[in-house]
């Protein structure tokens, strides 16, 4: 099964609304194992939405059009697929009785193009709406309908109106609508999400080359972000459990290939969030000393459920007078390297570490730009240094971008950084450990 989304509206088109729309349904078509090879957004323009429906009924299986289902003039989408159709619209009067008790029980009147919401085209099936009040339209053409758009009575498509709002749209998905479609596929995509820190997606895809390459039940995707890659497992099978048990030995392959660099395999696991578990782990205490990120470290950490348990304070000492005053970075040194420079990163965890008893301190601090790049240290050149219960790892870097990548960059590492540095620190430990037995 083949399925198409055509988002009407033309604020989508002028780009003063995001098409969440679009991207959600992308996700619960393949959820569904339903295919999709094309998105459409078009304005409120009845010539046009009947052109992008007739192309799209020519093409695929199902047609789910998002907007237009409202009570005000611009809002022609019901209208215009029935007279495509030549169906009738008549009143739904449930939905008609629906409409008039949310104006009577607001002490409002009704308006008369309120009762257009509860217009339905013949023969059509109902999706109620329980966030709002015009309900969907699901269609499925008829023989003689089919025919006109080059489709055989076996493959005549289906029609399903969605309202726009995106928390009507997802509510009625997942009431009634993914249900209805379940029946149709009979198969179900299941994926899960591996997602790796520390290494560039370069390196990732080879080493998992002929894993990406194999054309068996489970693929394997790559998606760089900043300082992660997350690597998407699906498989596509009968039921869940079937799905589920062709993902499980390829996650497993993955972990025994990137080790470490495997942060989480939990979707909604963020890596803020896997470093603070580690910390929450280990009962280890944290503080970071920011200059150019300016704060985002801590920002990031505190993020995540129950940190304060373990965050004690977040310094943001950006002039070299807050790096002497607050955390105790040396005037000479300063002077010597400059705020920019290993030494002063390390004196900066260092001095935040002994001043708040810290067990963990991160530092950082680099040139965002645009300006304040020199040959020596060009802008995108940041320090970070971790602090590891007194044991200091200090690392250079050189990114790329304009002051926003630099900073986000620098985060993300400075989370890396602390995930690598507390896992080696108790590596170690379990190294001597061993050796003394
Ligand atoms: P309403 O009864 O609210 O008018 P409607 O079905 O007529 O609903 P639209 O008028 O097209 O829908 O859109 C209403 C609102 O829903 C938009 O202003 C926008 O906030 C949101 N919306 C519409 N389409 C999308 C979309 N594709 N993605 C995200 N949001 C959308
Ligand atoms: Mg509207």
């Amino acid at each position: 099964m083949t399925a198409e989304t055509l988002c009407v509206g033309t604020e989508i088109l002028l780009g003063n609304i995001i098409n969440t729309n679009a991207a959600y349904l992308a996700t619960q078509y393949a959820k569904l194992g339903i295919a999709s090879y094309y998105q459409t957004v078009v304005g409120d323009n009845a010539q046009r939405i009947r052109e992008c429906v007739s192309q799209a009924l020519g093409r695929s299986d199902l047609l789910v059009v998002s907007g237009g289902l409202g009570p005000t003039q611009d809002d022609i989408t019901k209208e215009v697929v029935a007279e495509l159709l030549g169906r009738k619209l008549n009143v739904d009067e449930t939905s008609a009785k629906r409409i008039k008790l949310y104006f009577d029980r607001r002490g409002k009147k009704m308006s008369s193009n309120n009762i257009r919401q509860a217009l339905i085209p013949e023969d059509a099936r109902i999706i109620d709406n329980n966030n709002g009040l015009a309900p969907g339209v699901l269609i499925n053409l008829s023989a003689k309908e089919a025919a006109q758009f080059g489709k055989s009575a076996d493959n005549a498509p289906m029609i399903l109106l969605l309202p726009g709002p995106p928390e009507e749209l997802t509510a009625m998905w997942e009431a009634e609508v993914a249900g209805i479609l379940q029946k149709y596929t009979g198969q179900v995509i299941y994926s899960a999400m591996v997602k790796i820190c520390g290494r560039a997606e370069s390196e990732v895809a080879e080493l998992l080359d002929d894993l990406i390459r194999s054309e068996g039940d489970v693929s394997v995707a790559p998606y760089a972000k900043t300082g992660e890659v997350h690597v998407r497992v699906t498989a596509r099978a009968e039921d869940e459990k079937d799905a589920k048990k062709l993902v499980k030995p390829v996650i497993k392959e993955i972990k025994n290939r990137l080790g470490d660099s495997v942060f989480t395999t939990h979707e909604e696991t963020s890596l803020e969030q896997s470093v603070v578990e580690l910390l929450l782990a280990n009962g280890l205490t944290v503080t970071t000393a920011e200059s150019c990120t300016g704060g985002l470290i801590a920002g990031r950490l505190i993020n995540v459920p129950g940190v304060s348990e373990i965050f004690k304070s977040g310094y943001i000492t950006y002039s070299n007078k807050a790096k002497r005053k607050i955390i105790g970075v040396k005037r000479k040194s300063l002077e010597k390297y400059g705020a920019v420079s290993a030494q002063v990163v390390r004196e900066m965890a260092e001095g935040v570490a002994a001043y708040t008893k810290s067990d963990v301190a991160v530092a950082v601090s680099g040139i965002a730009g645009p300006d304040g790049g020199t040959a020596e240290k060009p802008v995108g050149l940041v320090y970070i240094a971790v602090s590891v219960c007194g044991q200091v790892t200090v690392k250079d870097y050189h990114f790329s971008g304009n002051r926003a990548k630099v900073r986000e960059s620098s985060v993300a590492s400075a989370l890396i950084l602390m995930r690598q540095c507390i896992l080696e620190y108790y590596s170690r430990l379990t190294f001597g450990d061993n050796e003394n037995e």
